[in-house]
């Protein structure tokens, strides 16, 4: 006799995303997993007392999406402190400030994340003066969306201007302008950080926010000493509603040997993920490390955050020990460095080939370059991309500044799916919205950086599962594996062309209903 199922999604079109998708009406779920797809009719023989079954009215269900590149604590104070990622000018940023600066205690830093000057008519970065003109008590500081640029006010700068790694600290006649960058803004990011229990409330919120946008999974790259004890408290008490990766930050890799972690350790919600590191830096700082010089910056070509030798170093120091490495690169030049690395520098391997089954990542790979890809496929590398990105890939947006017309080289999310390099997506948080990532897959502006629907769907859930060892548990509406679901109020089949306006109805994570806004 068969048990009765706990839950039961029916009346909808459930799409396995496996290879290839199947269709089925109902999805039946017990004890946190998968346990039937198919017909409606048959799945109602599942269907006991105690079955919740919920009535999808024909709408589309996935597999859970999986955010393979994300900073939910970021996010946490997004929604905590003021949230800049909407501002349409600088004026509309300074307002934001000042209606924080008036709800914080006076004294209180006063924050805003998510800036984007590149969508704003004076394209410049936020600087002293303006965020001067904030009039707040306490220090002012605004961090721009890649994270790689912090702007600050005079009291900000004060504050922490002295204990900045000079080389971030931008100056004009010798005056701090109030923009810092990379290891600067870094260490002004490390000084605003929450307490333990402040993290803690980061996350709830983070994550109540991420399973409202169908996500059930996030590889987080966690920076702070806080996030992953928070996160392993909220699953002790059996409040976290996301499957968690931890992917920790390189100067924890000591500690982790010590004390015996290594990649794929944890059970439950939570696990060990990889070592994150950077090479370079973004292309809207122009710190991303570029074979020929940025368009509008002739003299420009980026700069190593981790140079190559100390990268070199750490990746050896990681992969013997057991670790997935993350290494954050975007410039073609440091994607060819990461890629040398990774692979070795000759291609004596022959079919290729991640020897040691390590799915080394590739964070970004913006402007990976031909040979880079072929490499990737060859040596089995994940690129770990951000269909998001695209929206700055346009004709008239910020990496036609930056770029020129090596704008339609960057994110070639089908020129990478063509050649068989494995993708996962992320949102590296600008935002959390994986529906949002999908529509920029789809939409983007070359067929070089295009993917159809169910390849930018499968990228977000079952390429994402891969690159964090999840593919046999995760990624796809298959008896046997996790109930990771998501439930969405329209087809992206049917409107490709936007995707982005489709709401999530309901969220599943581990079996049970996290999300419910039908
Ligand atoms: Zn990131």
């Amino acid at each position: 006799m068969t048990e009765a199922a706990d839950l039961i999604l029916t009346n909808a079109e459930v799409h396995t995303l496996a290879r290839p998708d199947e269709t089925h009406e109902a999805v039946a779920v017990n004890r946190g997993r998968i346990v039937r797809v198919g017909d409606a009719y048959d799945l109602d023989f599942l269907s006991g007392v105690d079955t919740r079954v919920v009535d999808c009215a024909g709408r589309v269900v996935l597999p859970g999406f999986i955010d393979a590149h994300t900073h939910l604590d970021i996010l946490g104070q997004r929604l905590v402190h003021a949230d800049l990622s909407g501002a349409e000018s600088r004026a509309d940023a300074l307002d934001r400030l000042r209606d924080r600066a008036a709800a914080v205690d006076a004294g209180d830093p006063v924050v805003g994340f998510g800036y984007d000057e590149s969508t704003w008519p004076e394209a410049d970065y936020l600087t002293r003066a303006d965020l001067d003109a904030v009039d707040a008590a306490g220090p002012v500081v605004a961090v721009r969306e890649d994270l790689h640029v912090v702007s600050l006010d005079s009291t900000a700068l004060e504050r922490w201007g002295e204990d900045l790694p000079a080389a971030g600290v931008r100056r004009e006649g010798g005056e701090p302008t109030g923009v810092v960058v990379e290891a600067a803004a870094g260490a002004v990011l490390d000084a605003l950080g929450p307490d333990a229990a402040g993290m803690v409330d980061l996350l709830r919120a983070a994550q109540d926010y991420a399973n409202a946008r169908g996500v059930t999974g996030v590889h987080d790259m966690v920076r702070g000493g806080h996030a992953p004890r928070a996160y392993r408290d909220l699953a002790r008490d059996d409040a976290l509603t996301l499957r968690v990766r931890l992917n920790y930050w390189a100067d924890h890799l000591d500690a982790l040997v010590e004390t015996g972690l290594r990649t794929n350790h944890g059970e439950g919600l939570v696990r060990v993920g990889a070592i994150k590191t950077f090479t370079d830096g973004s292309l809207g700082g122009r710190t991303a490390k570029l074979s020929t010089p940025y368009s509008d910056a002739p003299d420009e070509r980026g700069e190593w955050v981790v140079t190559p030798a100390e990268f070199r170093d750490l990746f050896d120091s990681a992969d013997a020990a057991g670790f997935q490495v993350a290494a954050h690169a975007i410039g073609d030049e440091a994607v060819d460095e990461v890629v040398d690395t990774f692979v070795g520098e000759s291609s004596a391997t022959p079919g290729g080939a991640d020897p040691g089954g390590k799915r080394h990542r590739i964070e970004h790979a913006e402007l990976a370059s031909d040979r880079a890809i072929d490499r990737m496929a060859e040596g089995g590398v994940v690129a770990s991309v951000q269909p998001n990105f695209h929206r700055w890939a346009g004709a008239d947006g910020l990496y036609a500044d930056r770029l020129g017309d090596r704008r339609t080289e960057t994110n070639r999310l089908g020129r990478l799916a063509e050649v068989g390099v494995h993708l996962a997506f992320g949102s590296d948080g600008m935002p959390v919205d994986p529906l949002v990532g999908v529509h920029h897959a789809v939409n983007a502006p070359t067929a070089a950086q295009r993917l159809g629907v169910t390849e930018a769907l499968r990228a977000y859930t079952l390429g994402s599962a891969y690159a964090g060892f999840d593919e046999d548990r995760l990624g796809t509406v298959e008896p046997g594996k996790c109930a990771d679901l998501v439930v969405l109020d329209g087809s992206p089949w049917e409107r490709p062309g936007g995707i982005d306006d489709i709401d999530v109805s309901l969220t599943v994570v581990d079996g049970a209903v996290v999300y419910d806004d039908r």
